[in-house]
């Protein structure tokens, strides 16, 4: 299936023009596999949306969108038909579009010895199909936008293959490989992304909902994991949520919704299974925070069509009533708590028996050397100990909490809230982390329900303890990362930012 892409002879004569300039903008190669980013062909691509800027800059799709950045990130305003948000999505984050791509096909390459064309079939063939039309169209939309802007070669297949970059690497692929009995298949294992809570009633201050997290993700994709998006679709509700350049979903999942949502999680560790008949996960969550304006909605939206991708245990709360769930969204097992009073935290565990026996075996709920039950002892205390205080201010301390609960002292490794695995002779093994692994808490954003009712979040951009990681010294300490090298930047630590929905006059109705 090709992407529909609407191409005229301006645009093509500077895609020309952009090779004639030589192999800094050339770092995709094709489906072959051979396609390795360069990652330093920002120069040519400049030069490119300078010219593609002046031809496409009028385009009547982007009269209702805009851009700007603020406190590390890039926030966009999207609105319209679902085509029309893709072209403003594309177009708006073109050039970090093909530049997070770039470092997340490489990730996704190196972790499951797989090349791009394996990636792009699944993303044909099996996924694709079963995307919701309004998806579908967003999803060529922000190809036509990108095209537009940059001149990339990048098609609609690519696309969602990058959409799906939590859930084909470490899901897909070891179910694939079982399947087909491959003979020395990778040890891939689920990820295990983010530190969360939600709390309610007396828990906290004010007796509303509070709702907070950071992303834990290795730092080459999390650096560029900094978008506020705001969208205004044609139908459903408003969204505010943060994200990855060039995915309709926020991926890390935090968002909330113009009908009083709110919307976290963090994933399951050690989850196994897949579902090839199932619909993306990428698509559901964006789904559901679209069109789902309770707690039940929500749960009846993820479950249709569950295909195990990207397992999470959602943290869920409807600023409308006070009430807060957790959903632990297993492939064969799953279970929904929810209260009016009480707090759920998440940090990479599964918390029922059923499903850690059906769907995460080999998680041991019990060892609390690991990360994730490290920090859910952590959370537990921290929680607790703030009963009755938490508020947005106090949530953001929390994020980044540098208590290790298996030593009982202070110190920053892969057992923290704020995670710095970077410092960590162990890495995090259940996750398939090597020592000194450079990943952990990517960004940190947090909100409650008065913010909701306002679509209001707070941010911040690199640890949210507000350290910086500095990629030169960290690639001479462990040359074992070196290939990491094209795309492992600097992560500079931002201040708590506040963002809302319709930031600037432009959009403001
Ligand atoms: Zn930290």
């Amino acid at each position: 299936m090709e992407a529909t892409v609407g191409t005229h002879s301006r645009r093509r004569a500077a895609a020309i023009f952009v090779v004639l300039l030589g192999g800094g903008a050339l770092w995709w190669l094709g489906g072959d596999g051979s396609g390795v980013a360069a990652g330093n062909g920002s120069s040519s691509a400049t030069i490119l949306s300078g010219e593609m800027q002046t031809t496409s800059a009028n385009d009547p799709r982007l009269a209702s969108a805009h851009r700007f950045e603020d406190g590390g990130w890039i926030y966009v305003h999207l609105e319209g038909d679902p085509a029309t948000i893709g072209f403003q999505h594309g177009y708006l984050l073109g050039p970090d579009i093909e530049d997070g791509f770039a470092a997340v096909s490489a990730g996704m390459m190196h972790e499951s010895q797989r090349d791009w064309a394996f990636f792009r079939k699944a993303a044909h063939e099996m996924l694709w199909p079963k995307i919701d039309a309004e998806y579908q169209q967003e999803l060529q939309g922000i190809v036509e936008g990108l095209h537009a802007r940059t001149g990339s070669k990048l098609d609609v297949d690519d696309i969602v293959a990058m959409n799906a970059f939590e859930e084909l690497p470490d899901y897909y692929v070891p179910w694939y490989n079982k399947q087909q009995n491959v003979a020395h298949a990778p040890n891939l294992k689920s990820p295990g992304n983010c530190s969360a809570f939600v709390a309610t009633g007396s828990w906290t201050k004010d007796g509303k909902i509070v709702m907070a997290h950071n992303n834990w993700t290795n730092y080459a994709n999390g650096e560029r994991w900094r978008i506020v998006f705001d969208i205004a679709p044609k139908t459903g509700h408003r969204i505010l949520m943060d994200g990855f350049p060039g995915v309709i979903a926020s991926d890390d999942d935090f968002g909330i919704n113009s009908d009083g949502l709110m919307v976290t999680e963090t994933t399951i560790t050690q989850f196994e299974g897949w579902d090839p008949d199932g619909k993306a996960e990428f698509v559901r969550a964006r789904k559901a925070l679209q069109y789902a304006g309770s707690i039940d909605e929500y749960t009846e939206i993820m479950l249709d069509g569950n295909n195990g991708g990207y397992a999470n245990d959602w943290l869920l709360g409807d600023s409308k009533t006070g009430e807060i769930a957790q959903l632990e969204l297993g492939l064969k097992a799953y279970k929904l708590w929810r209260t009016k009073d009480g707090s759920f935290a998440g940090s990479n565990w599964a918390r029922d028996p059923k499903v850690i026996k059906a769907d995460a075996p080999q998680f041991e709920p019990n060892n609390l050397e690991t990360s994730p039950n490290a920090r859910r002892v952590r959370w537990d205390a921290l929680l607790k100990e703030n009963k009755g205080k938490i508020d947005v201010n106090l949530a953001e301390k929390m994020l980044g909490d540098h208590v290790d609960s298996y030593h009982q002292k202070p110190q920053s490794n892969e057992r923290t809230l704020c995670g710095h695995v970077d410092s960590s002779p162990r890495g995090v093994d259940v996750w398939g982390w090597t020592p000194y692994f450079p990943g952990g808490a990517v960004q940190a954003k947090a909100t409650d329900s008065s913010m909701t009712k306002e679509m209001k979040m707070v941010a911040r951009a690199g640890h949210p303890c507000g350290e910086d990681f500095l990629a030169k010294p960290f690639l001479t300490a462990h040359p074992e990362y070196s290939w990491q090298e094209p795309y492992l930047r600097d992560m500079k630590a931002g201040p708590w930012t506040e963002f809302h929905s319709g930031e600037t006059a432009a959009s403001q109705k």
